[in-house]
């Protein structure tokens, strides 16, 4: 059996095209664009890629980008000065501090420090309770979009057996949360699990988010699972998944690659969450189904 293939790159693209229609209707109704400030602190490499490309996507779905580049020795206090400022800028609805911050700074405290109705990541404290408790406020991008290419697969998700593997803050833990909202039944599978296999293989979905190249090879996956692979690993072959496509995709009824599955809805979802943030902030109707679009198949 080969798996269906998980396009996420062509569900990003019509995320994004439904997001620019829900923009240039925002700012026909608020007289402004939605405007995404996002951080950078440092030099790192692959930082400043994902900064430049979420720059771009900002400015092509229409709205307002705006970066702040400080320096990697940059004082604390400068940083959350900073993150003050654009808390009370009534032009800014969404705030990104790019991960990971220099040693020298507490990134809990700064995540912390960012207006919690602008945290467009959704990584402070409030938004991860009010997920918890299934309150409205803002999902982490990546498993946000692990869900939106799961339910273009599975029109129904609730009591799957769903195997979440990894408990990270952005993306092991509002992943399982996410999926228990959507009434699955949730396992976490973590470095202290003591047979990781022996859950996997009894899942109807499998999320790896573990950050160890192809660690999940076919034998692992439950014939005609689905699997979401977070993981991206550089790696002399260049750049691969948690999961062993070649094996895993011969015994899954479907699978999303690497690249080109996960990875592409994450800067979808951000923009998403931009819009959804100025819509509450200029009480502005966002139509969230029309959005989401959960009908969308991502499935080629
Ligand atoms: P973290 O390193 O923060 O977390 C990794 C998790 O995997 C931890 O919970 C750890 O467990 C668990 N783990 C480690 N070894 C094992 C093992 N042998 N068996 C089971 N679990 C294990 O990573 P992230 O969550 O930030 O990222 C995970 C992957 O996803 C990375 O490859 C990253 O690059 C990628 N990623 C991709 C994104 C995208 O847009 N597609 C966005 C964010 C991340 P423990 O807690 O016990 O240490």
């Amino acid at each position: 059996m080969s798996a269906t293939i998980i396009d996420g790159k062509a569900f990003a693209a019509n995320l994004r095209a439904r997001i620019a229609g829900g923009v240039s209707d925002f700012r026909a109704k608020a007289g402004r664009a939605p405007g995404l400030a996002v951080v950078l602190v440092g030099e790192d490499p692959a930082s400043a890629v994902y900064v430049r490309s979420k720059g771009k996507a900002t400015r092509e779905a229409g709205m307002q980008s705006i970066e702040h580049r400080l320096p990697a020795d940059v004082a604390p206090d400068v940083l959350l000065a900073l993150v003050a400022d654009l808390n009370a800028d009534p032009g800014i609805d969404g705030i990104l501090v790019q991960l990971p911050l220099p040693p020298h700074i507490d990134a809990q405290a700064v995540i912390a420090a960012i207006d919690p109705d602008k945290d467009v990541d959704g990584f402070h404290p409030i938004n991860a309770g009010r997920l918890a408790t299934g309150l409205p406020g803002f999902v982490p991008c990546t498993p946000l979009g692990c869900v939106m290419l799961l339910k273009s697969i599975h029109s129904h998700l609730a009591g799957l057996e769903a195997v979440v593997v990894g408990r990270s803050n952005i993306v092991g833990k509002p992943m399982a949360q996410l999926l228990l909202a959507e009434s699955c039944t949730v396992t976490i599978v973590h470095s202290r699990t003591r047979d990781a296999f022996a859950h996997v293989r009894q899942a109807d979905i499998v999320v790896a988010a573990v950050g160890i190249p192809g660690m999940i090879t076919g034998d692992w996956i439950k014939p005609g699972a689905t699997v979401i692979d977070v993981g991206i690993n550089r790696t002399e072959a260049g750049l691969v998944g948690d999961v062993d496509f070649a094996s895993a995709s011969q015994v899954a009824g479907a699978i999303t690659p690497v690249p080109g599955g996960v990875g592409p809805m994450t800067i979808a979802c951000l923009l998403r969450n931009t819009l959804v943030s100025a819509g509450r902030r200029e009480n502005v109707a966002i139509d969230l189904d029309a959005l989401d679009a959960p009908k969308d198949s991502a499935a080629c």
